[in-house]
């Protein structure tokens, strides 16, 4: 056959096309950040198919994302000059393995049209087998035992396999549940995620004749973000490529940053001694990132050892130094990224005009995006969340928006459905029908509906006794709404402790969790903008009310984790604090490894920008109504001082690094932008006079930005519960100040200046050391 022209090659330097050119036998294109790896890798489909090496269903390409493998559809059929008809297997893993397991479910006891547990179903089968077997779930939480047996399939290891070393997870109990869980899998005809892979991995192994149809149908293999896969993933492709050996692997060891889901950067190690006489293509030259931004890259990933080590170059003018701004809070920094972005449309600071579309937002944790998403709907600019639900759409946050709504009114059917089982009650779909089926017939609410049936005996045994401790919950916390007793705030940390719900997720030992967690500090948080629970509600129902997708430009905002493999004209880099980002879990685990990991993150973060990269953090974040001191990340310190621009941020006038500048500024007043977005002139001295302001400085001294490490790594916990003794001064952030007169558990009696004598949650005042 005759090659056409390719014109698509002249787009590429000669590594990019020796890359593209060595169609046959094992490549690996080992390179950083923005060096034209993914486009490299398309360029390489639109040869095969140019060349007429092979059918479009004949190339097997594997994508991290969905969105990058629809985007490298797009991108085949521009270079190619036609529209590709059929790229059946360019996808993720798991939108490959789905179409093979669907082929093939015989070979492991399911059938084709199996159904794909989410993992609450996982869950709740998970929960079943466990008190069937007179397990203490509380003692051995089901999610536990989940995120075990995810660890496993992503390790390839099937339940007659597992290893020695693992035989005492789950109280010993694991490896035996394991085996009962796939039983009953099969049973119900039904696969988790990770067998999806395991399954596959599983027939190609057994069975030699779909391995070797496979073999010959898939002429070539080709796999971008190579850096993330684990050993399940890499066993699948290397089964596969085992005949021709005609596979292309594309990755950056700096960028691997799923280790917590089992990826393992050492697959890219590998490579060339299971493929040996491997053909290795370093690539150097970024396309992406001006001088600024790639150095300052650089200067942090080198805080990593063991690393393979790559210089990048690049032909790109100077630009922008990175550009470093420290914010009094969090709130001061979504509101200063806000009107950052709305000037940056106009041109600013001698920059061109960025549309809303080449402009990103990048955090470390999803409940960050609450601050800018709540700021942006205030403002009305256009934003979307790429890679997961906006905030308020998140699981959790509905689960605790439905307890609230029926604290508030109790009225509310739709709230207690979702809300009458989680955490779990012992109320299974029999229960709910008898609740269902009493309120219809009595004409109630589904909240009188279930104390009808509890009174009646309808419900009995274990779920009949917490149905009632839930209706009297609900009844007590609905008093409590109206009463003066607790603030808002409180009462919504009283009604999640409670009601179990934020122990169901304490329990939960799945990498999800602790975000979860997070969102729901940062709801509580966000509650405090209002007057009382209701008007919260009221406004959650506007923001998402507010969602319509219309056309036109839109900031993204997304997890750094999501932004793998992106790039975009100017890059937002917030929260850039130690027990953020770094996350506290990386700082607190023995060892380098999980600091690595987010030292590597941060590297993804920075190479992501193409012209202008913004990192900011703020010197306090509020948790539970208390100011917690923050401290600007390690890895600000790591950033070469050479590339980066420190900017003040312009609701501080008189300081310059959020909460150290301040300390630092000589001048005895500083103009801070309140709540309302209205400057005003706060005397130095009543900030100082503040009673978080005085712990902090009583327990850590003031530190200037460039305090040594060991220092600056104090945690200051805000939050802790301190004992107060009777007489004690102590500050409320809404009762203001008072004198304990007595002491309750986790109760204070506080005779307040203002507000009168009243009992509060302890973990909501602080010592008033004045
Ligand atoms: P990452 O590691 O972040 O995934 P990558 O190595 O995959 O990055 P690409 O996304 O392929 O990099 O390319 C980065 C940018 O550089 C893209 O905008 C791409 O179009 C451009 N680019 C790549 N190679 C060239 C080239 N030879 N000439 C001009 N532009 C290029
Ligand atoms: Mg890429």
């Amino acid at each position: 056959m005759q090659a056409r022209p390719a014109p698509y090659l002249d787009e590429l330097n000669p590594a990019q096309r020796e890359a593209v050119e060595t169609l046959d036998g094992p490549v690996l294109m080992l390179a950083g950040a923005g060096t034209g790896k993914t486009k490299a890798l398309t360029a390489r489909i639109v040869h095969l198919l140019n060349q007429g090496k092979a059918r479009p269903n004949e190339i097997l390409s594997v994508t991290f994302t969905n969105k990058a493998a629809r985007e490298m559809k797009t991108r085949v059929g521009q270079m190619l000059g036609q529209t590709v008809e059929g790229m059946p297997w360019l996808g993720t893993f798991h939108a490959i393995c789905v179409k093979l397991l669907r082929r093939h479910a015989e070979l492991v006891g399911l059938k084709s049209n199996f159904t794909i547990l989410d993992r609450d179903d996982q869950i709740r089968l998970m929960k079943q087998l466990i008190s069937a077997s007179n397990i203490d779930e509380k003692r051995w939480p089901a999610r536990q035992l989940a995120g075990i047996i995810d660890d496993w399939k992503n390790r390839a290891i099937t339940p007659d396999r597992v290893p020695a070393a693992d035989a005492g997870a789950y109280n010993h109990e694991g490896p035996r549940l394991y085996a009962e869980y796939q039983a009953r899998l099969k049973e119900l005809n039904a696969a988790d995620f990770g067998d999806l892979l395991l399954h596959c991995v599983t027939i190609f192994q057994k069975h030699d004749d779909v391995l070797t149809q496979y073999q010959r149908w898939f002429r070539y293999i080709l796999v971008d973000e190579y850096q993330d896969t684990n050993v399940a993933q890499y066993m699948w492709l290397r089964l596969l490529a085992a005949g021709h050996r005609n596979i292309c692997c594309v990755g950056d060891d700096d960028q691997s940053i799923y280790g917590w889901r089992g990826a393992e950067v050492g697959n890219i190690l590998r490579f060339e001694k299971d493929f040996p006489g491997a053909h290795v293509v370093r690539l150097e030259q970024n396309y992406r990132s001006t001088p600024h931004i790639l150095a300052a890259a650089h200067s942090v990933i080198s805080g990593n050892e063991g690393r393979l080590g790559k210089k990048l170059w690049t032909e790109v003018d100077e630009g922008e130094k990175v550009r470093l701004i420290g914010h009094w809070d969090g709130d001061e920094e979504a509101r200063w990224v806000g009107e950052e972005l709305e000037s940056m449309q106009q041109g600013t600071r001698g920059m061109r005009p960025f549309s809303l579309d080449d402009c990103a937002i990048l955090v470390r944790a999803s409940h960050q995006m609450r601050a800018f998403e709540d700021r942006f709907l205030t403002i009305g600019l256009p934003y979307r969340v790429i890679g997961g639900p906006r905030f308020y759409e998140r699981m959790e946050i509905r689960d605790a928006m439905a307890y609230f709504r029926l604290v508030v009114s109790p009225e509310d059917d739709l709230a207690f459905e979702r809300i009458v089982n989680t955490p779990k009650r012992g109320l299974g779909d029999k229960a709910q029908q008898v609740i269902q089926r009493t309120a219809r017939e009595r004409g109630v609410s589904l909240v009188e509906g279930a104390r009808i049936a509890v009174a009646e005996e309808a419900i009995k045994g274990k779920g009949g006794a917490a149905l009632r401790v839930l209706v009297d919950d609900l009844d007590r916390w609905g008093r409590l709404a109206g009463s003066d007793d607790l603030t808002h705030m409180e009462l919504a940390e009283t009604v999640l402790d409670e009601s179990g719900y934020t122990a169901m997720w304490q329990n939960d030992k799945t990498p999800e969790a602790p975000g979860r967690l997070e969102n729901l500090k940062e709801l509580v948080k966000a509650l405090e903008g209002f007057e009382n629970l209701s008007g919260f509600l009221e406004h959650v129902a506007l923001v998402m009310d507010n969602e319509t997708d219309e056309g036109g430009a839109k900031v993204s905002v997304m997890t750094l984790h999501a932004a793998k493999g992106l790039e975009f004209p100017a890059v937002f880099l917030p929260g850039w604090e130690d027990g953020l980002f770094p996350s506290q879990r990386s700082m607190d685990e023995q060892g380098l490894k999980g600091l690595e990991e987010e030292r590597r993150l941060a590297y993804v973060g920075i190479t992501r920008a193409e012209e202008v990269c913004t990192i900011s953090f703020a010197g306090n974040r509020r948790v539970f109504g208390q100011w917690q001191s923050q401290l600007p990340s390690r890895f600000i310190d790591e950033l070469d001082e050479a590339h980066v621009e420190v900017l003040t941020p312009p609701g501080l006038y008189g300081g310059g690094y959020g909460a150290a500048g301040m300390a630092a500024s000589a001048s005895p007043e500083i103009m801070t932008r309140n709540q309302s977005g209205i400057d005003e002139r706060v005397h130095r001295a009543d900030v100082y006079n503040s009673p978080g302001w005085k712990r902090l400085q009583a327990r850590s001294g003031e530190r200037p930005v460039s305090q040594p490490r060991e220092e600056r790594n104090q945690v200051i916990d805000m939050t802790a519960v301190a004992a107060y003794g009777i007489g004690e001064r102590v500050f409320h952030q809404k009762f203001g100040y008072g004198a304990v007169i007595g002491v309750e558990g986790d109760k204070v009696e506080v005779a307040f200046e203002k507000a009168g004598t009243k009992k509060v949650v302890s973990r909501f005042i602080c010592a008033a050391d004045d």
